[in-house]
């Protein structure tokens, strides 16, 4: 479904994305793990076509994106800051996405009460985003990103600002979700119980380099250097 091919990002000629290449195939859930500045969420806005690429191409289906704007990828983004309109509430914020992307108005509210459904929030279109607590908020941006049904969903950080029980609650929720629409996941944690619990396959990256791409049991066992090795907690 996805292919990265070469592709580079620079920032002031320091590439941040450097070379990568990666396929992710349908229906997979792959977690980019990597330390804080990795690139983790270059990669993500890069595929998501808010970030042009100085070199090397994002490919979907096999056709290059080069050029293809973000709204015509069919690709949906979870920011990491999750960004809800604060001034509409929760039927607003999911039904922007829809907006955006030509579903008719006709059929935007029975969408929307679909969606709620299914991020474990019925009934709560009504009610304002700023009286929701931050994992209420989280699902509500999880429903806006799987609103026009994007065949790769990405999500930096979804969990981020949980905690640590609604979290596990909550990564049992999305593998069983995402697993019931067949969406391919690309999503960044900097948690690895989530992306081994997520995960088909992590990749894990090191200033703008995939240092390891593997199943979680592969990397897991096998940690293909000291860097990875560290990074999962190994060696101090
Ligand atoms: P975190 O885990 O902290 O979210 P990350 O892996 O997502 O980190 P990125 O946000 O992709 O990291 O940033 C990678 C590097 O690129 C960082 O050093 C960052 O400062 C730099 N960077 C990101 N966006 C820009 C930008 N618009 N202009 C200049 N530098 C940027
Ligand atoms: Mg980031």
């Amino acid at each position: 479904l996805l292919g990265l091919d070469g592709a580079t990002v620079r920032f002031g000629g320091r590439p941040v994305l450097d070379a990568v290449d990666l396929d992710v195939a349908e229906h997979e859930v792959v977690c980019v793990l990597g330390p804080s500045g990795s690139g983790k969420s270059t990669l993500l806005r890069a595929v998501a076509g808010l970030q042009p690429l100085d070199a090397g191409r994002v490919l979907l289906d096999g056709r290059d994106q080069t050029g293809v704007p973000a709204h015509k990828r069919g690709v949906g983004l979870m920011f990491q800051d999750h960004q809800l309109f604060p001034q509409r509430d929760v039927a607003g914020n999911v039904a922007f996405g829809l907006r955006m992307h030509g579903t008719p108005k006709s059929e935007t509210a029975a969408r929307v009460d679909e969606l709620l459904e299914l991020v474990g929030l019925p009934g709560a279109g009504r009610r304002a985003v700023s009286a929701l607590s931050g994992g209420e908020q989280q699902r509500v941006a999880l429903a806006r990103a799987l609103a026009p049904r994007p065949r790769l969903l990405m999500l930096d950080e979804p969990l981020g600002q949980l905690d640590r029980t609604l979290r596990e609650r909550l990564v049992v929720e999305l593998r069983e979700l995402f697993g019931r629409l067949g969406t391919t996941v690309l999503a960044v944690t900097h948690d690895q119980g989530e992306a081994f619990a997520l995960a088909d396959r992590v990749v894990v990256m090191r200033d703008g380099r995939i240092a390891q791409v593997g199943t979680p049991l592969e990397v897991w066992q096998r940690p293909v250097d000291a860097f990875v090795a560290r990074f999962l907690g190994f060696e101090n």
